[in-house]
Formats: C-alpha cells, structure tokens, sequence
C-alpha cells in the first residue's frame, strides 16, 4: 500500500498517464469519484473486485455501489468532511459489498485530488484481503491443529537446527521424560543425550536432510526404574535448516516383543534356547563349519533314568532337578549361547573350530564329572547321571537332522555301554542306523501286506513229556531285507508304537490257532502270548482283549500273556491298572526272562503272576555248572513257595530235561522238543 501511496503523487491535475497505469494494473481496484461521490474512474481492477463494469459503475454513487447499508451515511459524511474540512479519510480493512451481494475484504486507501476545474476528486485504491484473509485463517488452524495434536500425542517433539541445537520442545506433560526435564531450548542435544545416542541422532539427521526422507532409528536410555527403549522419527523441515524429531516411548512395546522372543525361543523352565533355536543354532553352526572348512560336534545328553525319577516324585522334583541339570550346564561351559535343550531330559552343547573332536571328549568328561555331584533337592539328595552321545561335523553328517540324529544314536550307545558315560558315533552305528531306518520303512506297511506270520513253539509237561501248550512267537519275512527276527524289529515295534497294531493281530491269531487245534487233537491247550511294555499304555488294550476272547470263545484262563520284569519297573500306574484288569478277566500272567533283569522278588508279590519262566540262559549252563543249577533249583523252590508254576525255556538237551524234572520244574520248553512252528506244522505235531 505504502508503494501505491508513493506512486500516486499530490498534484493539482490528474493526467492520463496516471488513469492509464490504474488501467492495466487488474489486481488491484482504483475507483475515482467526485464531490458528489459520482464515478469518474473505475479500472479492470474494480471489475475483477467488485464485479460492476466500467459502464455500469461510472457516473453511480459510491454509497449504491460498494458500500453496505450500515456504512452508507458515515462514508457520506466521512466523504464531506474530508472535502470540505479537509478531514482525510485513513487507510483501513474494510467490508465493502460486491455486485452479488457477497462481502468483499479489502485494505482500502483513500487520496484526494484537485482536478482542473478546481473540484475534488477522491480516489480509492482497494486491495482484495480474501487471499491473505484465507492465508491469515489457515495459519490459525493448522497453529491449533498442531497444538491440539502435540497435546493428544504420547511423543515428545523437537524442532532442531541441523547440529542438534534444540530450537522448540513440546512433550505431552502426563507422559513425564525424566531426561528431558529441565529446560533446554538454545542448548545443544548432543549435551544431554550419552555419546552413542547422540552419534546415531546426527548420523540420522545427516541422512535426513541428504535423502529428504524420514529417517528413523531406537535407542535406549538408563532410568531410575530401568533401561527405557526410545524410537526417534527425523525429518527435516524443507528450506528452513531444521529438523523435526518425534520421539516416542517403545518401552512397553520392546519388553512384549522380548517376551514373545522369550517364549519362541526359550525353555521356559531352564531358560535354556529351547529347541527351535537350538537347532538354528546348530544350523548356524554347520554352515559355519563348511565356509571355513573346519570341524563342529554336538554333545547331545540324556539324563540317566529321569523318567523313572520324574514318575515316581513327581513333576515338581522332576522340574527342579532339570532347572539345575542347566544350572550345571551352563556353570561348565564356556560358551553358553551354545547349549539348549531339546526337550524332556535331552540338552545339547555345541562345539566349534578344527580341535572340535578333541574338545568334545574333554567336555563330555567334565560334564560326566559336573553330573556325578549328588543333587540336594528339597533337602533331599539325588543320583542323577547323564549318557552324552557325540557326533563330528561333517564326518556323521551333513545336515542338522543327520548330525542331531547320529549324536542320538551315539547316546543310545553311552546309555547301551551302562549308562554315565560318553560314546561317539561309530561307523557300526552308521549302519546300525540305516538298518534301523529300513526296518522302520518297511515295517510300516508289512501288517497290510501280509508280511507277519504267528508260530507257535509247543509246550510239555517236564515230568510226562505232554504237550500242554505253545507259546505265539512271531516271524516276518520281508520282501525287500528278507526274514528279520523279532529280537531285531520288535524293539523298533515298540519305539514307534506299531506293536499296538502288531500285537492285536498276534493275539487274534493265537486265539484263532489254539481253537483249531484243540478242535484237531481233540485236545485241551494253552497259549502264552508275550506283550510289549507299550501295548500297555493303548486304552483300547483290555477292550480289545475282551473282544477277542468272546469272539474266539476262548476261555480267559488258556491264554496267558508273558511280560518281562522291564514292563514292571517302568512304574506307571496305567501298568498297574492294565495288569489287575488282566487279572480279573481270568487271563494268566507268566513273568518271563527271570534271571536276566533286576529278578526282583518283591515283583512276584506285587503282582498277581501265575507262572515264572526261567530265561534259557540259566538253562543253558545246568548241566555244566553248579552255580547255575544252584540259582535254578533256588528259583523253582522259590517259586513253588509263592504258588507260581516254572517253566524252563532253552531246553536243548535230554540231560537238561532230566535235570529240570529231578529240580521238579514244571514245564518245558526248546529246541530238545521243537522249534517254534508254523500253526499248519503244529497241527500235525508229533510228527509221525
Ligand atoms: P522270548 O519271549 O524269550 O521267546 C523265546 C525265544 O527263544 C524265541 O525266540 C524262541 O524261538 C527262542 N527259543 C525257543 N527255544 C529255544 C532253544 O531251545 N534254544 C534257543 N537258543 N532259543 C530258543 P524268537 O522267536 O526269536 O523271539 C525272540 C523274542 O522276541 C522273544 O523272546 C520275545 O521277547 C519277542 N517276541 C517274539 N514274538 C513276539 C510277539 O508276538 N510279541 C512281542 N511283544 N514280543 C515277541
Ligand atoms: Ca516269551
Ligand atoms: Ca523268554
């Protein structure tokens, strides 16, 4: 406005010059009027701003063409005493009124001029305010948008000069930092913030003002209540030198995400990487080994007969006892990132580097001898050793699984050697395994195929030499890896739980075969099953049984199930509870092997066993030696006491039978008599 005034200068006449600048500046509005307040002079301008055209305006009253009701008789006074009285009429924002009736904001500046007729002509130059007017409103807004939104936000704002120079700070006043407490604008951040915070805050900033993008990183902070976790937002301020930063609080966000890594990755219980990530880490490790053409092993630990522990104390011991088998772990290796546990009572420890093989044997005797300290649980001190298999990257495997898997075979091996002690993988466990793998292959489809067949090893009186019975003995001839005997696949059965199926279809087919035989002979027979520790935790086990029997009509006392001490100790009390089941139907129990386990004779009076069968080894060695005949004698005499009928199993030779006759053994069985036969063989036994 102050130019415009400038431009227009005092002068008693007004030229055409003057009317021809006003005529071709549009953006601003020059009306002239005289002392009747006539138009005289209205430039494009004044039609761009009020919306009258030059030949509507000009010889119309100020008053009927600009200016509001309200306004209209103080203009005209206004007007009069500034030509009469020279009261000048100041410069000021103004309402005026366009051609449509809408308000027009202008900043409006008045002269007066003398023209040549000596009259007065006063001329208005009027500037549109509405763009400022929308600017001015708009600057407002987004003021108190910005206030409003810094109040509603948990994060603190900083405006700062690119060298970290604090310019403005606004932080949300319940959400308190206690860092930044005091006030601090004018001072640098880097003063206030540790040495490694402020290197990556004007690292960023940097990047910020280099690239024009919001560039973010997290940091934390020491607080009186612990680490504090921060994530910082930079972005600069195009043009104006400066950066913003939003800083927000990720406290709470870092300890749920540390939980849920917590949980992912770690036991729980021994706070140990549980065995997701102990096998990365294994995975890691491996390929660690191969880039540096270097060695690796996995110690892979077992507690020695912690199921035992865990089953007859409970849970509860069974947890503290793993809490400090880690404890022990973790106080004797060096490298505690490399141990894990891979469930149950099963840890692992890594190694790596080229002494891999060497180190391993050192660590596995120093983990013997951390184990072999008795442990005081609850004021009470335990035994618990631990069997350490040990495979070599990449001599036992390639692949995690391969090397986990040898290092688990290896610890079968410790455990097979006595347990306490460490084995490493052998080549003979490299077949052993593979050979076990193709058992396990071929087992799986062998029911369906026909593949088992049930045979049947007669029984005799020792004393009149008369069949009473057989025992079922099972046989598998495989297409692909041939006859495979039973002390060779039905340990496999066991592991993975085929023996349930398998041993169904032994007991139908002895059921089946005793019916048909005693219908030939016209004869009444017995029939020993044996049955697999594992069948006993099928549910199904006594309903299937049921069934079978009634099926047959069989009656329940001509069957007779043989199981082994080992099904005993495993302690369980869905043992105890399938055994007294079997009892009450009437099934007979014979305890077999006797001789070879713990012979415990607390056992024979827990449960209720019919029969007792002395293991063949035993028998073997009557003959030959006195030690033998000694144990055998005291057995039957035992036996007979707790009202047990003895078999004797291995009978080879006349002299054995004569033998077990004149010890009063009750029945025999072997080879002396027959092999196990084909039922169809059995049926025509004795041959003629
Ligand atoms: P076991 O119950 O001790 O069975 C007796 C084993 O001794 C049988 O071996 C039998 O053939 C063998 N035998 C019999 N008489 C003589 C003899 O005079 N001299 C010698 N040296 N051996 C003799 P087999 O049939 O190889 O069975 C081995 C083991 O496999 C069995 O030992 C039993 O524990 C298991 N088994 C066999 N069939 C089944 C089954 O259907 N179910 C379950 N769970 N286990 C079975
Ligand atoms: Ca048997
Ligand atoms: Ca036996």
């Amino acid at each position: 406005m102050n130019i415009i005034s400038d431009i227009i200068v005092q002068q008693s006449n007004i030229n055409e010059a003057i009317h021809q600048l006003f005529d071709a500046v549009d953006a601003i509005s020059v009306q002239g009027y005289d002392e009747q307040r006539c138009v005289v002079y209205w430039n494009m301008g004044s039609e761009a701003l009020y919306g009258y055209s030059e030949s509507d305006a000009l010889g119309k009253r100020l008053e009927d063409l600009i200016i509001p009701k309200p306004m209209q008789a103080f203009v005209i006074a206004a007007h009069a005493d500034w030509v009469s009285k020279g009261v000048v009429i100041p410069a000021a924002e103004l309402t005026l009124r366009h051609k449509n009736g809408l308000d027009v904001q202008v900043f409006s500046s008045h002269v007066m001029f003398t023209n040549q007729f000596n009259k007065k002509e006063m001329y208005c130059i009027d500037i549109n305010l509405a763009e400022v007017k929308r600017a001015q409103d708009e600057a407002v807004f987004k003021h108190n948008m910005l206030s409003a939104v810094l109040e509603a936000t948990p994060d603190a704002f900083f405006l700062m000069k690119e060298d970290g120079t604090v310019v403005e700070h606004y932080e949300n006043n319940s959400k308190e930092s206690y860092v930044f407490s005091s006030e601090f604008i004018g001072d640098n951040i880097c003063s206030l913030l540790p040495n490694t915070v402020t290197h990556k805050l004007l690292a960023c900033i940097q990047k910020a003002v280099k690239s024009g993008r919001v560039i973010h990183f997290e940091y934390d902070l020491d607080s009186p209540d612990g680490k504090k976790y921060f994530e910082a937002r930079v972005s600069r301020l195009v043009s104006h030198h400066k950066v913003v930063i939003i800083v927000r609080d990720i406290t709470e966000q870092h300890q749920s995400a540390e939980l849920i890594r917590q949980h992912a990755y770690f036991d729980m219980l021994t706070l140990l990487p549980n065995r997701f990530l102990s096998l990365d880490r294994l995975s890691a490790l491996l390929s660690e080994a191969e880039k540096n053409n270097v060695q690796a092993a996995i110690l892979f630990l077992d507690l020695d007969d912690f199921k035992k522990v865990n089953d007859s104390l409970g849970h509860e011991v069974g947890d503290k006892l793993l809490i400090e088998s880690a404890k022990r772990l973790h106080q004797s290796i060096d490298t505690p990132d490399m141990i894990g546990r891979l469930g149950g009572d099963e840890f692992m420890v890594l190694l790596s580097g080229l002494d891999s093989v060497q180190k391993s044997s050192t660590c596995a005797k120093k983990l013997l001898d951390v184990f072999r300290e008795p442990f005081l649980i609850d004021d009470r001190t335990f035994i618990l050793t631990v069997s350490i298999g040990i495979a070599v990257y990449p001599d036992n495997g390639l692949c995690v699984s391969e090397v986990l898997r040898s290092a688990d075979a290896a610890m079968y091996e410790a455990k097979s050697l006595g347990r306490n002690t460490y084995s490493f993988f052998t080549k003979k466990m490299h077949l052993a395994m593979l050979r076990r793998f193709d058992i396990e292959e071929q087992m799986q489809t062998a029911l369906e195929n026909n593949e088992f067949e049930v045979f049947y090893q007669p029984k005799f009186n020792a004393h009149s030499h008369q069949v009473i019975g057989a025992e079922a003995l099972l046989r598998w001839h495989n297409p692909v890896l041939g006859n495979v005997t039973p002390d060779e696949f039905i340990p496999i059965a066991e592991h993975t739980g085929l023996i349930v199926p398998i041993g169904q279809f032994v007991i139908t087919q002895a059921l089946a075969f005793l019916t048909c035989w005693e219908e030939v002979h016209a004869c009444s027979y017995a029939m020993a099953v044996n049955v697999s520790p594992r069948q006993f935790r099928d549910v199904e086990l006594i309903n299937f049984i049921k069934a079978a029997l009634k099926k047959s009509k069989v009656p329940p006392e001509k069957l007779e199930f043989e199981i082994t001490e080992g099904v005993l100790m495993i302690g369980q009390s869905y043992i105890d509870d399938a055994l007294s089941d079997i009892h009450d139907i009437g099934i007979n129990l014979a305890m077999d092997d006797f001789g070879t386990g713990y012979s415990s004779l607390s056992y024979l009076r827990q449960y209720a066993f019919d029969v007792l069968k002395i293991d063949r080894s035993f028998i073997n060695g009557i003959t030959e030696n006195t030690e033998d005949v000694d144990l055998v004698k005291a057995t039957i005499a035992m036996a007979h006491s707790l009202g047990l009928t003895v078999v004797a199993e291995g009978v080879e030779t006349k002299d054995q039978l004569t033998l077990l006759d004149e010890l009063n053994c009750d029945l025999v069985q072997g080879y002396y008599f027959s092999k196990a036969l084909r039922g169809d063989d059995l049926l025509e036994w004795p041959f003629k």
